[in-house]
């Protein structure tokens, strides 16, 4: 069975200054355990299809299923992680990873060991007691990564992770949160800018046409060595090919969205 299934699903923001269809007829359909990357150019309603999925929006045309299931409300398979790691600065990174579960009434013994557990297991060991600011970027965002793990979610959507990050600190977070993700068997829904990210990180990449965003096209990547590593992917002798095929059909894209 699909773990998320989005079937003719048409989005349309209303607001004072009028309507906005995001999106129309997106049909996607995500197996248990896949990890795939929506690209498409900047107002296309790549955000938009994540709100729906975590159910933070509903659809107004089609539906969105999880495990079979319409998606009906905010739904608690699924975590989020975002650009901006929104750890609060007063409190310490145990106490950050501990936030989900207190807001749900879960901050017992045992989840506070399985937190502690992941934050150890994640390279945090010597910082459990430490404040936000007193981490690099990339630490900081494993921090905010383990606070959605700490909810045990199956679906985590990725919106720009390491967009704010410097270019080394991105390629080893990437490879981090690929492996973690992959360990815990999670299914992955990410929208990033980045092509190369997307293709290294990633099992399948949609394409999304301009506003009102539908999907154009997908790619299974399948590259030799890559075995969940971003950065075997990057070495694989296909990796440039699946690059300038999904570049070309991205920059037609763009020229349709001017
Ligand atoms: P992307 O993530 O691909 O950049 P979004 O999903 O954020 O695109 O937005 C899709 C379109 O919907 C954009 O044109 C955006 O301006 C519009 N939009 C997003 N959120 C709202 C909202 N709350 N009200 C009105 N329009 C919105």
């Amino acid at each position: 069975m699909n773990k998320v299934e989005l079937k003719d699903v048409g989005l349309k923001y209303v607001n004072k200054s009028g309507e906005i269809v995001a999106l129309s007829d997106v049909n996607l359909q995500i197996q248990p355990e896949e990890f795939i990357s929506i690209l498409g150019p900047s107002g296309c309603g790549k955000s938009t299809i994540l709100s729906l999925i975590a159910g933070m929006l509903l659809p107004t045309q089609g539906v969105v299923r999880i495990d079979g299931q319409e998606v009906k409300g905010v739904s608690l398979k699924v975590g989020y992680m975002l650009q901006h790691d929104h750890l609060f600065e007063w409190r310490t990174i145990r106490a950050n990873a501990m936030l989900g579960l207190e807001v749900r009434k879960k901050a017992d013994q045992q989840h506070r060991e399985f937190v502690d557990e992941l934050l150890i297991r994640y390279g945090l060991k010597d910082f459990l007691n430490k404040y936000p600011s007193e981490l690099s970027g990339g630490m900081r965002q494993r921090a905010a990564l383990v606070r959605t793990l700490a909810l045990e979610p199956e679906i985590v959507l990725l919106d720009e992770p390491f967009s704010a990050l410097d270019y080394q600190t991105r390629l080893a977070l990437e490879e981090e949160v690929a492996t973690i993700l992959k360990r815990e068997k999670k299914t992955v829904i990410q929208v990033t800018h980045d092509l190369a990210e997307a293709i290294a990180m990633s099992d399948r990449v949609i394409i999304l046409t301009p506003r009102s965003g539908t999907v154009k096209s997908e790619y299974l990547i399948d590259l030799t060595g890559k075995n969940g590593s971003p950065f075997a992917a990057r070495q694989a002798p296909e990796f440039r090919d699946y690059f300038k095929q999904i570049w070309n059909e991205l920059e037609v894209s763009h020229e349709a969205a001017m």
